[in-house]
């Protein structure tokens, strides 16, 4: 039978039927100018799809935050909220939460022959600011493979909070000032509720976290509302905690205590004050994922992918392999 669907790798994960061309999360500025763009979420290695002409879709949070981080307007841009569709030709698209950061989505697609889901980057456990992803049922799912290797199996939320509670409080304790590093979209957002709900300190952000808090607070309501005051040009009260996405070791000011808080804690083998917080599922949560989707196969597109795939193959028992490239030849055997 002759193939009508081409699905693959082409500079971002890229799907061709007879009536429709999409590519996700594309990587690189030089792209399909024919091809609709889908955009997950908002961390800055998924988009360059925002600089484009093509025509975007993505959740109106995603644009914002990117909107605000890169101070320019994103043009050409549809919206499309968790919970809707979008018919693209012959194709159905479905936007569903993926438990990431603000506004982040994984993408359902039906095609003439089957549904594929791309998970984006996922979560998949609730946390202060976000809601856990859910699997969907799919016949092809490309997932991510940021911590698909058996070393990541992240502790609970709520010991990872108490301990980043405890290490600040400690910190105040002494006399000193707790400075937490962690990326502006996403991680700043869940530490500063985190300090909000659990202490009474004052929250300082830098610019940038300031940026990306002000997105969120747009989009919630008043008690899911982050408190935080901005660190240029303010007095610091004397008491309080501050969360930066200022690379780590870059604070050079006396009497403080530097953190941080990433899921690469669990390998990095450093010293106190490292937490393994993480916005994406580890592996257990990741093969978990995949087993409640019931794919008929599984592409993973980042990370770990040789290795992952192999994983899911042996402990999920299904088809698995890294992404193949989408080749130009195979593309104009297509065409
Ligand atoms: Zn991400």
């Amino acid at each position: 039978m002759r193939k009508t669907e081409n699905l693959g790798w082409l500079g971002g994960v890229y799907l061709a039927t007879k009536e429709a061309k999409l590519l996700l999360d594309p990587v690189t500025a030089k792209m399909d100018e024919d091809a609709c763009i889908l955009i997950s979420h908002a961390h800055a290695d998924h988009t360059i799809g925002f600089t484009s002409r093509n025509i975007k879709y993505s959740t109106i949070e995603t644009k914002r935050v990117f909107e605000e981080l890169r101070g320019i307007r994103v043009k050409g841009f549809h919206p499309i909220r968790i919970g809707e569709s979008v018919q693209l030709g012959d194709l159905k698209v479905k936007a569903l939460n993926s438990g990431h950061i603000l506004g982040s989505t994984q993408f359902l697609i039906e095609t003439p022959e089957k549904t594929i889901l791309y998970t984006g980057d996922i979560n998949c456990v609730d946390t202060l600011t976000t809601e856990a992803a859910d699997p969907v049922k799919c016949d092809t799912l490309i997932i991510e493979g940021t911590y698909g290797d058996p070393a990541y199996r992240f502790p609970s939320r709520e010991t990872v909070y108490n301990k980043i509670v405890k290490w600040a409080v400690k910190a105040v304790k002494k006399g000193r000032t707790p400075i937490l590093h962690v990326y502006a979209t996403g991680k700043a957002q869940e530490v500063v509720k985190l300090f909000n709900e659990y202490t009474i300190l004052p929250v300082v952000v830098d610019s940038r976290v300031a940026l990306v808090n002000k997105v969120f607070n747009e989009h919630k309501n008043d008690e899911s509302r982050l408190r935080y005051l901005k660190f240029e040009g303010f007095d610091e009260p004397n008491v309080h905690v501050e969360v930066t996405a200022k690379p780590y070791g870059s604070v050079s000011r006396s009497n403080v205590v530097v953190g941080r808080a990433t899921g690469w804690a669990l390998t990095d083998r450093v010293s106190d004050g490292c937490f393994p917080l993480s916005s994406h599922a580890d592996f257990y949560q990741l093969l978990a994922f995949i087993e409640a989707s019931s794919p008929k196969e599984v592409y993973v597109f980042t990370g770990f992918t040789d290795s992952f795939a192999k994983y899911i193959k042996r402990m999920v028992k299904v088809e698995a392999k890294p992404i193949p490239i989408v080749t130009q030849r195979r593309l104009l055997d297509f065409k």
